[in-house]
């Protein structure tokens, strides 16, 4: 008898690892279930003599354990097979794709106009000294624009720049004229955050110190960079207007890009939208830097990049830029 189970059991292990997937459910029916060979093989034992009895018990109770535990192994292989397996209907999972901050697209491209025109980027620290943000640059301790230029202070007497400003003084005090650079980046003002004003905003500035250089430049190359951004029809014009470090100063305006000069809510029916500052660099700022103030002019102006973005696309308040809000973003990508 116990040679039959060998031989069996056997022929069992030997079907169980060599049967398809689909046959080891009957495959453990047929060994295993209620009617199964190994059920028949348990009835047998009311047959046998008592001497017999036990020894037999043992062995079906083997064979069983083995028939078992090699179907076991079969179903756990054809599970880990069923979860491996990819489903090809399923649709594809779409990647985001990120696009650039619109202040950083509209920076880079007032950068690219200039550039175009011969200047060159310097780029310099927002941790700045008195001396670079406010003394070099005409505003001594007492002066009223040290109001509108109102800071973050930090301990040790430095300052948050309120302009791009002192990276132009450092370009100059590094290098004698012909100097023509625009230096972009992020600026500090204490100014409450409300639909016109932020305490950090972004400005690119502009100084062009040579020879000959004059007011005629100026507006040539604003003029340019009008039409650049708003479009061939622009008009500029420049109306008087005063810094410290610039003599004479303008502010330059631009015809209203939304009703083409009739007058509409954003220009408040003025036709005209005031755009930037600039002006001749004042004699004081080139003697401060020790260039020689009777050969040389300059030029300078500083555009905020913000403001640029917002008459560009008519956005009313400064904040949706820092809100970080995908659905505001996301329509300048
Ligand atoms: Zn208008």
């Amino acid at each position: 008898m116990n040679k039959d189970i060998e031989t069996l059991k056997k022929e069992a292990l030997e079907k169980i690892v060599n049967a398809p997937d689909t046959e080891i459910e009957n495959l453990r029916i047929e060994y295993l279930g209620k009617k199964g060979i190994i059920k028949g093989l348990m009835n047998e034992i009311r047959t046998l003599s008592a001497d017999e009895r036990p020894n037999f018990g043992k062995v079906v109770n083997i064979l069983r354990s083995e028939i078992e535990s090699a179907i076991n192994e079969r179903l756990s292989r054809i599970k880990e097979k069923q979860t491996e397996q990819i489903d090809l209907t399923l649709p594809g999972r779409k990647l985001p794709i990120g696009g650039m901050h619109p202040i950083s697209r509209i920076e880079n491209e007032i950068v690219d106009i200039f550039v175009r025109m011969g200047f060159s980027v310097e780029y310099g620290p927002e941790i700045e000294t008195d001396y670079y943000n406010f003394e070099a640059l005409n505003i001594p301790p007492y002066h009223p624009a040290r109001e509108m230029h109102d800071t973050f202070y930090l301990e040790d007497g430095m300052l948050l720049r309120t302009h791009t400003s002192p990276v132009q003084v450092r370009a100059m005090l590094k290098k004698q004229p012909p100097i023509k650079v625009i230096s972009p980046g992020r600026t500090y003002r204490v100014d409450p955050f409300d639909a016109t004003h932020s305490p950090v905003f972004h400005q690119v500035e502009a100084l062009w110190v040579d020879k000959d250089v004059g007011m005629s430049d100026l507006f040539g190359i604003l003029d340019v960079f009008a039409k650049e951004i708003y479009g061939k029809d622009i008009k500029v014009k420049f109306v008087p207007d005063y810094f410290p470090f610039t003599e004479p100063s303008a502010e330059m305006w631009i015809s209203c890009p939304f009703c083409k000069g009739k007058g509409c809510k954003v220009c408040k029916y003025t036709g005209w939208i005031e755009i930037l500052g600039c002006g001749m660099v004042h004699y004081n700022v080139l003697k401060n830097v020790k260039y020689n103030n009777e050969q040389y002019t300059g030029l300078a102006f500083g555009i905020g990049v913000e403001r640029v973005l917002m008459i560009k696309y008519n956005i009313p308040d400064i904040r949706l830029f820092y809100e970080n809000d995908l659905r505001f973003l996301g329509q300048f990508r």
